[in-house]
């Protein structure tokens, strides 16, 4: 019942049956008696398992390791007292074992990530005080300023996904259009988030009179509902021609977050390519990063610098954040979607931080 134990007592046998159960001679009463005032005298339960708010606490794991050297100098008894003693001494063991591994495992986790998140954050902030190295739409000493066009499927797209590409465009002072296909009207809020898209835009330094939030019957925001992509091409051609754009900037075929009225606005868009063919218009798509990019905030701003830097065919960019405050600042005027899991999401997310840019051909 008690298995055996090893002892250097008197009192030693490998007989399992419990002691109670035997008759034990006076002499050895008496030892037993003695041995079990002098090392079993076990504390209290709480001693051992505290509540759970002390047991990590480092004065807890002390008395913990002082009274398991205490433990392990005693004599071990074929004794209930014993089994018990023995049973609390591989209790403990297992709860300091566990807790330093788990302290020297969190910690060798977390250091680094910590180190890698500051200097990532260090670059993108280097990146913004010195002036871009990207090259995108960039035509030498005297780069020409271009009028572009930015086609997003809801309000807060821009602010979400595309800060980056935008920041970097207002600093080089070109021309910025956006069109959003919808109002984002999939809970009813869609004339306040069309005005939210118009604060969200000020903030970014885009003219309002060059913003334009349709409201399309066959357009509506939500999962599981198609948009023609001839319909969609026929519009944005249309805003193209009016305000001479020359270059497209929008969602690939992924759309970052897999909504399928991303995937259908860049479908639209290549739909207008094969139409225009005989026109001079080129379209950028921006690259949806995989699950794990995508979350890991700055930190991803290396291996997007690193991949487009492997591409020396002109046909991909790699744009840093240059204002991380204000495209935070930009996304908080969306106040309708400016909820915990979004605050995390623009925090963790690295199409904060990053934007790699490719050519759609
Ligand atoms: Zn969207």
């Amino acid at each position: 019942m008690f298995g055996r134990v090893r002892c250097n007592s008197p009192l030693e046998t490998t007989d399992p049956s419990p002691i109670s159960q035997q008759a034990p001679s006076a002499a050895a009463s008496h030892l037993l008696s003695v041995h079990s005032r002098r090392a079993y005298q076990l504390p209290p339960p709480e001693y051992f398992f505290p509540p759970p708010t002390q047991v990590c606490g480092q004065s807890f794991y002390a008395n913990l390791i002082n009274h398991k050297k205490e433990l392990e100098c005693r004599e071990q008894l074929i004794h209930p007292c014993s089994v018990k003693c023995l049973s609390d001494q591989f209790r403990l063991q297992f709860i300091l074992f566990s807790g330093e591994e788990f302290d020297m495992a969190w910690t060798a986790i977390i250091s680094p990530v910590l180190v890698l998140w500051f200097a990532s954050l260090c670059k993108v902030f280097h990146e913004s005080l010195s002036s871009s190295k990207a090259a995108f739409l960039n035509d030498g000493a005297h780069p020409r300023r271009r009028n572009v066009l930015l086609v997003i499927a809801h309000p807060d797209d821009e602010s979400m996904f595309f800060a980056p590409v935008i920041n970097y465009l207002i600093s080089r002072d070109h021309n910025l259009h956006i069109l959003c296909m919808s109002t984002g009207n999939a809970d009813g809020m869609g004339s306040l988030r069309k005005e939210e898209l118009y604060l969200a835009s000020a903030v970014l330094k885009i003219p309002a009179q060059q913003v334009k939030t349709l409201d399309h019957p066959d357009l509506q925001d939500g999962f599981g509902k198609a948009w023609n992509w001839n319909l969609l091409a026929s519009i944005i051609e249309e805003e193209t021609r009016t305000h001479s754009v020359d270059l497209i900037i929008t969602f690939d075929n992924y759309g970052i977050s897999g909504h399928c009225n991303h995937c259908d606005v860049h479908q639209g868009v290549r739909k207008l390519l094969q139409d225009a063919s005989g026109r001079h218009l080129e379209a950028w798509e921006i690259v949806s990063p995989n699950i794990v990019r995508k979350y890991i905030g700055p930190v991803d701003i290396w291996l997007s610098i690193l991949f487009s830097r492997l591409k020396k065919d002109g046909q991909s960019y790699c744009l840093l954040n240059l204002d991380l405050r204000k495209s935070y600042a930009a996304m908080a005027q969306h106040s309708s979607q400016w909820v915990w899991f979004r605050k995390l999401f623009v925090t963790f997310s690295s199409c904060t931080y990053v934007s790699t840019l490719k050519k759609i051909e």
